[in-house]
């Protein structure tokens, strides 16, 4: 069973009540329960020892998600390292909402990952624009979110290797909203909705793809890499033969 680490920064939850309301258990607690079905999950937060993410821990996440927000910053660059080294080795990772600012997203994008945004509240419809990717598995051609924090192109992020969804919102507003890399052996999707005052992660659509994104990124049992000088495969013919 694939096993799922859910990372969340956990400070809004804890230091405003309307937000606590919205996720009692933590949004690291609603999304365990989205998830907790069809994947083994755990769960870690910034102000564990280490953030929770030890070599121990990491060594044994298949999947690590990623919500983060106020306290970027706080995430110590030897943690953001180990993560790094383990999406390299081929660990998934599932990057939310505000994680597009986090240290590992930009380290492993190696861009500014910037973008514009407007905390309206008003509805984001997530268009899915590759209906035959595993991530789209299940929904239909479009859905929407009554209340969300809007983005708006332009994204800085390299050009993704799959493109999912893309939103629009009642600003004029759009935004690639699921997009899927690779990264050294590992795999990568970000997925925008979850803003902290909103329900999205209580939303059974939302849900579906959070699940089936943690599948897309799921470690596969293909050849490890090996690099540097290499001895020939075939024996090379003598230089002169007469
Ligand atoms: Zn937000």
């Amino acid at each position: 069973m694939t096993r799922v680490t859910v990372w969340n920064e956990y400070r809004h939850e804890q230091n405003d009540a309307a937000i606590r309301e919205v996720y009692p258990e933590g949004i690291h607690g609603a999304i365990k329960k989205a998830l907790a079905a069809e994947f083994e999950v755990e769960t870690a937060t910034l102000d564990e020892p280490e953030h929770g993410l030890t070599e121990e821990v990491l060594n044994h996440t298949d999947v690590l998600t990623w919500w983060g927000h106020m306290a970027h910053g706080d995430v110590s660059d030897e943690v953001v390292e180990r993560v790094y080294r383990r999406v390299m080795d081929g660990m998934g990772l599932l990057v939310l909402h505000s994680g597009h600012f986090s240290k590992i997203f930009k380290r492993l994008m190696g861009t500014t990952c910037n973008l514009k945004w407007r905390e309206d509240g008003l509805n984001e419809r997530i268009w899915v624009v590759n209906p035959g990717h595993p991530v789209a598995q299940g929904l239909p051609l479009w859905i929407d979110l009554p209340h969300e924090e809007a983005y708006g192109e332009f994204f800085d992020i390299p050009t993704p290797d799959e493109l999912v969804f893309v939103s629009w919102f009642p600003g004029g507003e759009v935004f690639r909203s699921g997009a899927g890399f690779y990264r050294g052996r590992g795999r990568i999707f970000y997925f925008r909705p979850g803003h902290e005052a909103f329900p999205t992660y209580h939303n059974p659509e939302v849900q579906r793809i959070l699940a089936n994104a943690v599948r897309w990124v799921t470690p596969t049992t293909g050849p490890a890499p090996d690099f540097g000088w290499s001895a020939p495969l075939e024996t090379a013919r003598e230089a002169s033969s007469s």
